[in-house]
């Protein structure tokens, strides 16, 4: 059966409202594009849509309160159009797990960023069955290598390159949402990376809770870098793969984290002609007693040394 034909006589019109970060803008992308490929198309608001996916982020509580507000509010649209499905994604989906709909039964599914690639699937359950799905088993798998068409910019395009984080601060949910720290192939980072520049994208954003501390699976990379031999971390010889792709013209990427940050990445960004100048490095606090307590993995002398070693690479005055 043609995948369009399964959704043929199901509801069309996707809306898809985003809390968070970057991260969270690329899964919306994301599971936009897949629905887009399945026959889908988008609506421009809720009132105009049939399918309607809250992405979540629980790192704030004000985020997640409003969240739960924006939820709440569709209850009598939801009573007037019982046919419309109602999903939320993302961190909070992960956390709540099953409760979530105890707590807001309005709610058709909930599916957490491990299963987002699911979506379709759920969603063409929930029209065949209308029985509530929580989907959060896959936590900590790597997600499939699929690139729909479908991206928000026409120039600029958001390219993760992992998912997780290894660090556990004391204040901080990611580790419970998103997972251990997993890392794409830098082959098949760059096969996307080429595929964007085909396509006239200008700039890439590299993303992942800690792009600092990426490593390429399968630790083969001699064919990356000029110089094979030097001591290099794998996050620059992955900024010296994508550096290289022509068309590209700009490099961003975030979040750095200080205890992975170091010299050869600072002068990596002041040799690469497309990485910007751009470095984002949470101090989150000046005192090593409660940098200890945020379980942050660094003091405030390793921070300045860095600062030091940034200025040094002669990228900042
Ligand atoms: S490194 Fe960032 S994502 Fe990971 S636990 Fe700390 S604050 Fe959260």
């Amino acid at each position: 059966m043609n995948k369009k034909s399964l959704y043929i006589n199901m509801p069309k019109k996707i809306y898809i409202r985003t809390f968070g970060c970057q991260m969270s803008l690329r899964d919306s992308e994301f599971v936009a594009g897949l629905l887009l490929d399945d026959g889908f198309t988008l609506a421009n608001s809720i009132a105009g849509a049939d399918i309607i996916l809250f992405n979540s982020c629980s790192v704030r509580k004000h985020a997640e309160d409003r969240l739960i507000s924006n939820i709440s509010d569709l209850k009598l649209l939801k009573k007037k159009r019982p046919d419309i499905v109602i999903g939320l994604m993302g961190c909070t989906a992960q956390a709540y797990k099953d409760k979530i709909l105890d707590r807001l039964p309005i709610l058709d599914f909930s599916c957490g960023p491990g299963n987002e690639s699911d979506i379709p699937k759920i969603i063409k359950d929930i029209m065949e069955n209308r029985c509530g799905i929580v989907a959060t088993d896959k936590i900590n798998d790597k997600r499939p290598e699929i690139f729909p068409e479908y991206r928000q910019d026409r120039f600029r395009a958001y390219v993760s390159i992992g998912e997780g984080c290894n660090n556990f601060c004391s204040y901080c949910i990611v580790p419970y949402t998103r997972g251990r720290e997993r890392f794409r192939e830098i082959k098949d980072i760059l096969k996307e990376v080429k595929d964007l520049a085909k396509r006239g994208f200008k700039e890439i954003m590299l993303l992942g809770q800690n792009v600092n501390s990426y490593m390429n699976p399968s630790r083969n990379l001699t064919a990356y870098s000029s110089k094979p031999t030097a001591k290099k971390s794998d996050f620059v010889r992955l900024l010296e793969a994508l550096n290289a792709v022509k068309g590209i013209e700009r490099i961003r990427f975030m979040t750095s984290h200080p205890k992975d940050a170091s010299a050869d990445l600072f002068k990596a960004m002041r040799d690469l002609e497309k990485v910007c100048e751009h470095l984002h490095l949470p101090l989150q606090a000046g005192s090593n007693r409660i940098l200890k307590l945020m379980n942050r993995g660094y003091s405030a002398e390793k921070y300045l040394k860095l600062a030091g070693e940034y200025k040094a690479a002669g990228r900042i005055k």
